[in-house]
């Protein structure tokens, strides 16, 4: 064990960055509740299975990020690393596609085995959204939608883009895989050994590639627009007319391609500049053939995954404490009073704490510290004329307030 740290890729969080990532949390299943969506908590591991198929083999995730062991009963399990595939499994397990659409919030922990840097971590976690059972561009729409006015209600916006491209349907895909092979097989003796290998198991995930060299090729490369049949250059243009409306800027960005194989049609990314390499904050995308791989009822699907740890970093929300009101009795007698009093002002809806140690001056700096709103000093005196002396943090200023209006007064 190394000197009592958290494993590698792991934090504790606490303090501001708690409060950060609360923030982000409270604002996402708000705004989601306002667009219809329910809750649901999938277990943190699954089956292998689950993530193994639909993620494809050749996905950075199953090739070398996942988390696999097996447990003491021989089960291969899996911790998540994502959630598409986990709400998908449940989808079918719990009969949900007797009442599609199907609007579901999850958020919580991923697992990836990942070189940890700001940003990137081996425990993430991430706001997700999924609507199953809606097949038309408008459902795409919404889910962008909601992406955005989420990011709006964190004021960061206006850091981010949003990058927006299609993947067609499945034909125009296979179309646009053989067009780019065979461009691609004319730079084998220059490709990363990655790609190399992704040439023969997923060509498409060689655009995602971030070797320098390999840009480089790919800056050359077909575009998947060339190979677009009909229905999926509709599909995209009701898309783009629908983001235009819903009053979301964004850009085209012919040469987005996301991780998984799940994918179909619409991909997207929100990206920001400020945070370095790790700019991507909330991507996703419609992935019409999943369910039906996992052995589910063919249904259509659209979601996408928000990093918290990364929108916390860009968002100013949650900075502040709760205000606080803080007791300091002094004395036995009134020590008890305060215990009595912190029950009434926590029934009108008031954050209390108590201080109890070190003389009034040492307390009232701890307050001041800790940015709470009010004090309120009981001694015996005030005990006899039930008041209690109140000051407030922010002005200074000291007022006697009798104990039946503290709670009043703190609440204001
Ligand atoms: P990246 O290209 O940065 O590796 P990704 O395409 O692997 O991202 P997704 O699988 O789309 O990421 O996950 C959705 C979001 O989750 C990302 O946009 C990012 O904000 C966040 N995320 C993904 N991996 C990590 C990680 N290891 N640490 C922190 N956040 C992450
Ligand atoms: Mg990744």
């Amino acid at each position: 064990m190394s000197k009592l740290q958290p494993a590698r890729g792991t934090r504790d969080i606490f303090g501001v960055e708690a409060r950060h990532m609360t923030a982000v949390v409270d604002t996402f299943k708000r705004v989601a509740t306002s667009y219809g969506f329910e809750e649901l908590a999938t277990p943190i591991f699954e089956f292998t299975e689950v993530y193994k198929r639909p993620l494809g083999e050749a996905s950075d995730i199953v090739s070398k990020e996942m988390y696999t062991f097996e447990d003491r009963g021989g089960e291969e399990l899996t911790l998540r690393p994502e959630f598409t595939a986990g709400v998908c499994r449940a989808f079918i397990s719990n009969g949900m596609q007797q009442n599609t659409p199907c609007r579901l919030m999850s958020h919580g922990p991923a697992f990836r085995y990942e070189r940890p840097q700001k940003g990137r971590y081996r425990q993430f976690h991430q706001i997700n959204a999924e609507l199953l059972g809606q097949a038309d561009p408008e459902a795409d729409v919404d889910m962008i939608a909601m992406a955005w006015r989420i990011l709006k209600d964190l004021d960061i916006a206006g850091n981010v883009v949003l990058h927006l491209n299609t993947l067609g349907d499945k034909e125009s895909r296979d179309a646009y895989r053989a067009a780019l092979v065979t461009y691609l097989e004319g730079f084998k003796d220059k490709l990363s050994e990655d790609s190399l290998r992704r040439l023969e198991t997923n060509p498409l995930r060689i655009l995602d590639s971030k070797d320098e060299g390999d840009r480089e090729i790919i800056a050359g490369a077909p575009l998947l627009s060339e190979c677009l049949n009909e229905v999926s250059q509709k599909f995209f243009e009701t898309v783009k007319k629908g983001i235009a409306a819903a009053g979301v800027p964004f850009v085209h960005d012919e040469r987005l391609v996301r991780g998984m194989d799940y994918y179909t049609h619409t991909a997207f990314e929100f990206v920001t500049d400020a945070l370095g390499a790790q700019g991507t904050v909330l991507a996703g995308g419609r992935y019409d053939g999943l369910i039906e791989q996992l052995g589910g009822p063919a249904t259509p699907g659209i979601g996408w995954a928000g990093g918290i740890e990364r929108l916390a970093m860009l968002s100013e929300k949650g900075v502040a404490p709760a205000a606080a009101t803080i007791l300091m009795p002094m004395g036995e007698a009134a020590t008890l009073k305060a215990i009595e009093l912190a029950e009434v002002l926590r029934d009108a809806g008031a954050n209390v704490m108590s201080d109890r140690s070190g003389n009034l001056k040492k307390r009232m700096n701890r307050a001041d510290k800790s940015g709470a709103a009010f004090a309120i000093i009981i001694g015996d005196t005030e005990l006899e004329a039930g008041v209690a002396a109140v000051k407030s943090l922010s002005t200074g200023e000291q007022t006697d307030v009798p104990f039946g209006e503290l709670a009043e007064h703190v609440t204001r």
